[in-house]
């Protein structure tokens, strides 16, 4: 493919943030341009700015010479975001890593867009604080990276995900203006609100360089159990009996017989006795008492519902393993295949049986595995195919099941992305669920951000040229 990037061009990014910052060796342009999805094209210029003026001169650089550009946080996306279809720059923003503020008085934190999750969590736990986000990837992903795609995780059921906890933003605008959205304030209502429009816009609309996060207090106790059941039905069955039962876990995680058995296989050792047909980590959190009284009514309707085991996490180091296994699934899966096509499909709850149903008949439909696991709690279940390398054959009737199966979704009344968002994987997909007027109505925002549609181009529309 041709390169965007002129010597001129080149020669001007390095006056701008430094020789030492400008990458434009072969690896370097490989490791920029591939994300999770493990589908990738090489950037023409890796940059790595350490300001927002930085990134701002960088980004009027590239509207001067017309070189398409994208910010990369963690490279963790699932859909290709951060790939560089059409070449250009990758800005990584790996230098704004700074923790700017953690304010206990206003409960909110200022951070630059790529502090890792996790090391976020933490920081704000030492306080007394909480920031609820959870995606699987903490201990890679950031921030910026979270914001852009709106992440999710196990505490959304109870927390809602990373949208709930955005205050305000600083972001550089295709253009290459500095605007700051919304405030530190809780209540802001003033114009358009354009921080919950930047956030979940897969870094399509504008390039994040500051955000400020709501906290709330930590909650003074938890508890996680895992409860063991002969299948998924009456592991869904459980939950439905404690959500009506009037308790709201944290966290409702399912687990189903293949994700168990690739679990098993991945760690070398069996998670659960033969005849389990399902798994369901659930944790509990709030004062002491509610905790006490909450898991006592879990358990019940674990038992009710069938379960052959409850465990309760003895200590924090029990719960921590029990979350550990948890995280490791997507890991487990891509070592029994390396063709997994994940969907990370959600549906209204109560139609999540519908859902399983929907599931077993792909399973009919071709030479592939199909492993289940996710959110209970809010419906969100990630329908991994697996496609043998070996059997060509395979991967087509995949990909014709993941159409049914988000035609599938789209009649449960549910949506094709809880939480990965379109990027380059779904985009063929997205008028399954959004109608023309939608599309089009979102293609004049992006034109209105970005007319010259330099910043991030390929992305969630597919028939863009
Ligand atoms: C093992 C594993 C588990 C996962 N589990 C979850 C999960 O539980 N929940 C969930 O929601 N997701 C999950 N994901 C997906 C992924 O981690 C999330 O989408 C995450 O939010 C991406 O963050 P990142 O920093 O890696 O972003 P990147 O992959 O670097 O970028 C993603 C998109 O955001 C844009 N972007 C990044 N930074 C900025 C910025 N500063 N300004 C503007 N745009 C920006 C990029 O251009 C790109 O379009 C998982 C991924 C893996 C590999």
């Amino acid at each position: 493919l041709p390169s965007n990037v002129s010597a001129a061009f080149s020669a001007a990014a390095r006056n701008i943030v430094g020789d030492a910052f400008v990458r434009d060796d072969p690896e370097s342009l490989e490791a920029y341009g591939a994300d999770a999805l493990k589908r990738g094209r090489p950037a023409d210029l890796v940059i790595l700015p350490g300001s927002t003026r930085e990134i701002a001169s960088v980004v009027a650089l590239c509207q001067s010479h017309k070189v398409p550009f994208l910010a990369r946080g963690g490279g963790t996306g699932y859909t290709g975001g951060a790939v560089p279809v059409r070449g250009g720059v990758v800005l990584s923003l790996e230098r704004l890593n700074q923790i700017l503020e953690i304010d206990p008085i206003n409960l909110l934190a200022r951070v630059q867009p790529n502090v890792v999750t996790g090391d976020l969590q933490r920081a704000v736990e030492r306080e007394g604080l909480f920031y609820p986000p959870d995606p699987a990837s903490l201990a890679h992903c950031v921030i910026g990276g979270n914001v852009a795609e709106n992440a999710g995780g196990p505490r959304a059921f109870k927390y809602g995900t990373t949208r709930r906890y955005v205050l305000g933003l600083e972001a550089v605008l295709p253009t290459g203006e500095v605007v700051r959205t919304g405030s530190k304030a809780v209540k802001n209502v003033v114009g358009y609100d354009l921080t919950h429009l930047l956030i979940g816009s897969e870094g399509t609309l504008a390039i994040l360089t500051e955000i400020t996060l709501r906290l709330i207090p930590k909650p003074q106790a938890r508890v996680a159990l895992r409860a063991l059941f002969g299948g998924v039905r009456p592991a869904v069955a459980a939950v439905t009996a404690f959500i009506r039962a009037g308790v709201v876990p944290a966290a409702i995680e399912l687990v189903d017989e293949e994700s168990l058995a690739a679990l098993a296989g991945y760690l070398g050792r069996p998670l659960a006795p033969p005849g389990t047909g399902a798994a369901l980590i659930i944790e509990v959190d709030g004062s002491p008492e509610t905790v006490a009284s909450e898991c006592h009514l879990v358990e019940a309707c674990c038992r009710t519902a069938g379960a052959h085991e409850i465990v309760r996490a003895a200590d924090e180091s029990d719960r921590t393993s029990l979350w550990e296994v948890r995280r490791e699934l997507s890991a487990s899966l891509r070592f029994i295949s390396p063709i997994k096509l994940n969907n990370d499909v959600v549906v209204p709850r109560g139609r999540v049986p519908e859902l399983f149903d929907l599931v077993d008949r792909l399973r009919t439909t071709g030479p592939f595995r199909i492993a289940c696991f996710g959110h209970a709690g809010d419906g969100n279940i990630h329908v991994n195919i697996l496609v043998d390398p070996t059997a060509p054959e395979g991967l087509r009737a995949a990909e014709q099941a993941v159409r049914t199966l988000f035609e599938g979704v789209v009649a449960l009344e549910g949506s094709i992305s809880g939480e990965h968002g379109i990027g380059i994987s779904k985009a063929p997909y997205l008028a399954i669920e959004l109608s023309s007027d939608e599309i089009a109505l979102m293609k004049r925002i992006k034109t209105a951000f970005d007319p010259q549609g330099l910043l991030n181009p390929g992305k969630i529309f597919p028939e863009d040229p």
